[in-house]
This record gives structure tokens, C-alpha cells and sequence, in this order.
């Protein structure tokens, strides 16, 4: 199959977990075997860690701005997490919708509620689990890029996270990392192939139009 979307309706696929339990691996899978789906870059206030970079990872941007660009609608959604503000610029999802093109989001289950409230057909959402929580605890460990009470706050806040796994449409057990992202491809795969997303094509070929080259 063709990595390249077909035109016609695109997909928000919102990917959410406590941190830890590799979502970042498996959406940086997916972006590389889909290099049509377009990743959807956060704003946060939240320092960088080492090696993030401005406007790739995150866009980095002070508490002040931040609140500006909320107090002007700048953005589809936004929450605080961790003590932290992150949002997702409404540009951003309007200009993949508007051309038909597919959106990969890292962000938390704050911000899946509202995509899902403000973009209802093209949302899909699913949930990566943990193993067990000691090896959620383990992985976090071995990143070692927070702090101790970092770690420990995130830990807590991981149960609650995870409490929310009923407001998602799939839920995906990361025990082994190959046999988690032959389900998020899946998903993705099968999101693709939704009526809305080839209906175009349907059309086409019952008005007798030859075979055309999306
Ligand atoms: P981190 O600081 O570890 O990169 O991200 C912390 C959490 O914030 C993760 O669960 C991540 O999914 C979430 N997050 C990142 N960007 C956004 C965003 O734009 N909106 C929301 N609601 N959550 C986000």
C-alpha cells in the first residue's frame, strides 16, 4: 500500500499515556513509516530537556505568551499537565483538515476530550498502556532526564492518567515494543481506509470516471 494519504477527509490520531510507556517511540515509528502524516508540534511552557529542540519537539514559550495565545483563541485545546501548560495551535489542526491531511498527536487525555468535542468525525484516540506500573516506574528510572520528585509526581499522577482509558477508542498494551506498533499501524491503516476517507473513489468509479491517480 502507497504511504501517501488519499485526498479527501484526514485523520486526527491522538495518542496518549503516562509518561514512560514508550508512546514517544511508537509515534516516531509511525511518522517514519507514514512520512504523510504530519506530527502536530505543542506549544508548552515547560523548559526544554536536553537535546529538544525549538519548534521540532515543542515550541517552547513563556507563561505570559502562552496565556496570550489563549486569551486570543490560538488554540483547538489546551491543559495544564504536570504543572505545566501545553496546548495545540487551532492553525495547526485547521490547515491539515482543511487540505485533507493527517495529524499525529502527542497529548495528553485533557486534550483528546476536546479534539474529540471540536473535531467529532476525524478524531480517532488511543491509549498506551504500561505493562505494570513497576515497569512504567522502571522505565522512567532508566531515562533518568527527571528529577526524583519529577519522577515520583509523574508516578502518581500515571493511575490517574490511566483511569481515563475508557475515553478512548483503542487501548494498546506496550509489553513488547513490535507487537505495540503493529497495532498503532492498525489503527492507522484502518482509519485510512474509512468510508468518509474513500468514498471519493467509490463515487468515482460508479460515474464510469477511468481510473484516477488518488
Ligand atoms: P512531556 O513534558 O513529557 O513532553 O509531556 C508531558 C505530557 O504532556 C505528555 O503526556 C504529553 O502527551 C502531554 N502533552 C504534550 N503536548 C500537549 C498538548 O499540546 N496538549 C495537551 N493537552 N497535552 C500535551
Amino acid at each position: 500500500m502507497s504511504s501517501e494519504a488519499p485526498r479527501g477527509t484526514g485523520t486526527l490520531l491522538i495518542v496518549s499515556s503516562p509518561s514512560g510507556a514508550g508512546k514517544t517511540t511508537l509515534c516516531t515509528k509511525l511518522r517514519a513509516e507514514f512520512p504523510s502524516i504530519g506530527f502536530s508540534v505543542s506549544y508548552t511552557t515547560r523548559p526544554p530537556r536536553p537535546g529538544e529542540e525549538d519548534g521540532v519537539h515543542y515550541h517552547f514559550v513563556t507563561k505570559d505568551r502562552f496565556q496570550e495565545m489563549a486569551a486570543d483563541d490560538e488554540f483547538a485545546e489546551y491543559a495544564l499537565v504536570h504543572g505545566n501548560m501545553y496546548g495545540t495551535a487551532a492553525r495547526q489542526v485547521g490547515d491539515a483538515l482543511a487540505a485533507g491531511r493527517d495529524l499525529l498527536f502527542d497529548i495528553d487525555f485533557q486534550g483528546g476530550r476536546q479534539l474529540r468535542q471540536r473535531f467529532p468525525d476525524s478524531v480517532v484516540l488511543v491509549f498506551i498502556l504500561p505493562p505494570s506500573l513497576r515497569e512504567l516506574e522502571q522505565r522512567l528510572r532508566r531515562r533518568a532526564t527527571d528529577a526524583d520528585e519529577v519522577i515520583a509526581r509523574r508516578l502518581k499522577v500515571a493511575r490517574s492518567e490511566m483511569a481515563h482509558y475508557d475515553e478512548y477508542d483503542y487501548l494498546i498494551v506496550n509489553d513488547d515494543l513490535d507487537t505495540a506498533y503493529d497495532a498503532l499501524r492498525a489503527i492507522y491503516v484502518a482509519a485510512l481506509h474509512q468510508r468518509p476517507r474513500l468514498a471519493h473513489r467509490a463515487r468515482a468509479l460508479l460515474e464510469g470516471q477511468e481510473a484516477l491517480p488518488w
